[in-house]
């Protein structure tokens, strides 16, 4: 057991996971429970227990559906993003690559989406890279000029996990649809930190995960388009579950936790996203002043709870070390040690500077008093390294 006593270091790497949301925990409860509640079952059993515990999980699709705008049959339940990603490019690829071998994706991706391309390239797929500008975003003209007759697939994350850097989906969508090549998004870190509708997006498959959103860890979602009807080849066999697109037994708990996730971010994200915005701007002008430090990505096209930062002068890995009243992150929490970040190099950032980074991200139970705590933390770590 924790001591309790023991003081926490103030979390402020919501971008790495989230809590569950104590109204998702109790939601999820019931569905671990004994055989008296009646909803412990398999959802897809033909009795009762069945039936029950599959009103849960359909309850759960309606929920993520309404978060994006879409139909809940177009939702397919994964183990997490990174399933949903590796059926999304995999899966498309599979099914598609009689019309072409080529896809096309952006350096600044989440390893789930880069590694999938790059185990592709080994079954004789060609992939190309899109370098993007110094503050993060794509040029859409380099998109455009990169498709190629052969392009079946352009993958595009929303929001970045590093940067919080947001790409311009609506007319990413513009450009493949005319070309008829199909989009696929990595929304993990957007979906419920701004607005998505996928009645207007031209977005074929998106990608979800449960975690990012005050859900449960180990479970996610994939948005697939089904008018005109998109093929994937299924990436897990073993059952009829899903369509026959995602073998296995539904994990009840997990996805009624996602669900309640989604339908609180629904309810909840306007009003959160301002106050992050708020906390996140006074952190910002809290320490900037400090001098010889770099905002990383642009500031207007970020996702409101993110900042990340480095200074000139401070070694990220000592900077950390300092500050360990604090649990922030260098990079994305799927990269192992300190490197440098391969999101900020691609930017054009030097190696020194995407070494030194810093993410902080906030979120749902972050407080003012909190934010207070950490401009001052900061501030005399880093005077004191600067003395020292
Ligand atoms: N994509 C992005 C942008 C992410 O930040 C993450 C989580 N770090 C993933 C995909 C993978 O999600 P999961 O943990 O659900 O597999």
């Amino acid at each position: 057991m924790k001591n309790n006593k023991v003081t926490q270091p103030i979390y402020l790497d919501y971008m790495a996971t989230t809590p569950l949301d104590p109204r998702v925990l109790q939601k999820m409860l019931p569905y671990l429970g004994s055989v008296s509640n009646g909803i412990f079952g398999n959802p897809s059993s033909n009795h009762y227990y069945g039936y029950h515990a599959k009103e849960g999980v359909e309850e759960a699709r309606a929920k993520v559906a309404t978060l994006i705008n879409c139909d809940p049959k177009n939702i397919i339940w994964t183990s997490g993003a990174t399933e949903a990603n590796n059926l999304a490019i995999k899966g498309a690829a599979g099914f598609y690559n009689r019309q072409g071998k080529h896809l096309i994706t952006c350096k600044t991706e989440h390893k789930s989406v880069l590694d999938p391309c790059k185990y592709l390239e080994t079954c004789g797929f060609e992939v190309t890279y899109l370098t993007p500008e110094t503050d993060g975003l794509i040029n859409l003209n380099k998109l455009e000029q990169a498709f190629r007759q052969d392009t079946i697939l352009v993958t595009i994350m929303q929001a970045n996990n590093e940067t919080g850097v947001i790409q311009d989906i609506a007319k990413i969508g513009e450009l493949t649809r005319a070309k008829g090549i199909l989009l696929h998004v990595d929304a993990v870190q957007s979906a419920g930190k701004i607005p998505i509708d996928l009645q207007k997006l031209k977005v074929d498959l998106m990608s979800f995960s449960g975690h990012k959103v005050y859900g449960p860890k180990g479970v996610g979602a994939l948005y697939i388009r089904s008018q005109p009807k998109l093929h994937l080849i299924a990436q897990i066999h073993g059952g009829s579950q899903e369509h026959e697109l995602r073998a296995g037994t539904l994990a009840t708990h997990q996805l009624v936790g996602m669900g309640e996730a989604f339908h609180l971010a629904s309810k909840e994200m306007t009003e959160e996203s301002d106050r992050l915005l708020f906390l996140r701007n006074k952190l910002w002008h809290g320490i900037k002043n400090l001098g010889n430090i770099h905002l990383n990505g642009s500031i207007t096209n970020r996702i409101a709870n993110n900042l990340n930062l480095s200074f000139d002068d401070i070694e990220g890995e000592l900077l950390l070390s300092a500050l360990k009243d604090l649990a922030i992150s260098h990079t994305s929490a799927c990269i192992k040690g300190i490197e440098p970040s391969y999101v900020l190099k691609a930017m054009g950032i030097s190696s020194k500077l995407a070494l030194n980074a810093l993410r902080i991200s906030l979120g749902r139970f972050t407080t003012e008093k909190e934010i207070d705590t950490t401009i001052k933390h900061i501030n005399h770590v880093v005077m004191t390294l600067r003395r020292s």
